[in-house]
């Protein structure tokens, strides 16, 4: 075999697998195989304020590439179980928590901070008894904020102390796996082979249907049955400072009266901005956070999510989201802004509305109406969450808090994995996002060196 290890993907979970397994065996010969640029050659046009919509780059520079999805996210690291992932299913709660510490000391010896924001102090247990007299529920996480800028700093200078290690190639897309002789071999687009002895799949969301192809092919069987669809909310800061100043991350779920379905609060990022991701060729809605004040702007934003759990006969979430996520960009021709207000009146916010919102949107969105684009009964869950969160936060249902839409979290199709995440094929692991047991940078890198653990122990 060419290649002890090759490991499809550098995001998160593959960069730590990689990380791990030159750690452990630094005679092993190791290639990353990534389909997008090196971290210093990911530039999309949008953020460069080159293009103002979404010119459709092949890849995606915000998804693909050394760093992965996290690259360009204000990196909000968070030490649970809770969330974040499934690797709990996997392994014991005491040694997923271990694991993500110790992904968290690799990212501080290459330059993160070491301030952590926590649940456990007196006001966070404060917090936690208001919410719930309001039936909302806090997540108990402690939580870091990289920030944006400076979670790139600590990328490159992974990649400088990787590349050293392992062979890197980059713009190199996986086409097609196949088993040969005990191992693996992978075909390229441009139409290469790499041999390899034990393969690491870590494709992460942006390689999840193109990963469940592979696997079918393969004959492992695959499940899925989620998908989360709502709107990311634009408040002014000081509405949630008395909240975020205590929980950085504070993740609150709610189960509507109306029909007892579950709405989360997520991604929150104060002083933040929204911005446009483009998704398989869709526009959804984002959100991130400067580290630095002096890019701070005076909002904060984060996505109230409803999740949609299908039952037989459906079996397609993922097309089901994107049909929604279409529907804004139908009528928008990306994402769709809507005062509150509006929204519960029942009219739509045009250039004029909007031009009158106290609330000034961080993102140049299209004035809209979400109730032409996301269900009923998506809409009476984020309505009735907006009111509970009031109650906790009040001004949150001011007449000119934002609502962006759709953000859509789409779930990757799950794998059937040991608990070393290897897959019914020995020598064959599956990691990640892309595998659809991870949903943050904490886990994904924490299923990196779980997989890279267990090969090393064979290699060895
Ligand atoms: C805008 C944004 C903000 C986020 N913010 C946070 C946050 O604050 N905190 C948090 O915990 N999580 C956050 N996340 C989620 C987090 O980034 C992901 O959970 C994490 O990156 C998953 O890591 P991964 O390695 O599994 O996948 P990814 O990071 O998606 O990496 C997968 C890599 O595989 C490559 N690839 C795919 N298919 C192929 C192929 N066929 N051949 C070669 N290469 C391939 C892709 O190009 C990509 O670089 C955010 C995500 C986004 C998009």
């Amino acid at each position: 075999m060419k290649y002890d290890a090759a490991i499809i993907g550098a995001g998160t979970a593959g960069v730590y697998a990689a990380y791990e397994l030159t750690r452990l065996c630094p005679d092993a010969k190791i290639v990353v195989l990534e389909m997008g640029g090196d971290i210093y050659s990911r530039s999309c046009p949008i953020v460069a304020g080159k293009v103002r919509d979404c010119i459709s780059c092949k890849p995606c520079s915000i998804m693909s590439g050394f760093g992965g999805a996290g690259a360009f996210s204000d990196g909000k690291y968070n030490f649970t179980t809770q969330f974040g992932g499934w690797l709990g299913e996997y392994l014991p709660d005491n040694e997923l928590l271990a694991l993500i510490d110790y992904v968290d000391s690799v990212n501080v010896s290459f330059g993160a901070t070491e301030e952590v924001f926590s649940t456990e102090t007196p006001e966070a247990r404060e917090l936690e008894k208001r919410a719930l007299e309001h039936d909302l529920h806090l997540l108990q996480a402690k939580c870091k904020h990289l920030g944006t800028e400076r979670n790139l700093k600590i990328l490159s200078n992974i990649y400088e102390h990787l590349r050293e290690k392992c062979e890197f190639r980059f713009r190199t897309a996986v086409e097609h796996i196949a088993r040969k002789d005990g191992g693996f071999v992978l075909t390229t687009a441009d139409g290469d082979t790499v041999e390899c002895r034990f393969c690491i799949a870590a494709p992460g969301r942006c390689g999840a249907e193109w990963f469940s192809e592979c696997c079918g092919k393969l004959g492992l069987s695959l499940t899925n049955n989620q998908v989360d669809l709502g709107v990311r909310v634009e408040l002014p800061a000081k509405v949630f400072e008395h909240i975020t100043s205590v929980v950085y991350e504070s993740k609150l779920i709610y189960r509507t009266k109306l029909y007892g379905d579950h709405v989360r609060t997520f991604c929150k990022n104060p002083y933040g901005h929204v911005v446009a991701e483009n998704v398989d060729v869709l526009i959804t809605v984002n959100g991130h956070s400067y580290a630095d004040p002096k890019l701070r702007s005076e909002n904060t934003n984060f996505a109230l999510l409803v999740s949609n759990r299908f039952t037989e006969p459906f079996d397609q979430p993922y097309q089901y989201g994107k049909h929604i996520a279409s529907l804004s960009n139908m009528l928008g021709g990306g994402v769709l802004v809507q005062r509150f207000g509006d929204l519960v009146r029942g009219v739509r916010t045009n250039e004029h509305r909007l031009a009158h919102s106290f609330t000034r949107p961080t993102l140049n969105a299209t004035p809209g109406d979400l109730s032409l684009v996301l269900p009923k009964r998506h809409m009476d869950n984020i309505i009735e969450m907006i009111y509970a969160l009031d109650k906790i936060a009040p001004g949150t249902a001011n007449y000119d808090t934002l609502l962006y839409g759709v953000e859509v979290k789409f779930y990757s199709a799950r794998l059937k994995l040991t608990r070393e995440l290897e897959s019914e094929l020995p020598g064959f692991y599956a990691i990640g996002d892309g595998a659809g047991i991870t949903r943050g940078l904490a886990q994904a890198g924490a299923s990196g060196v779980v997989a890279a653990r267990a090969i090393a122990q064979k290699l060895k």
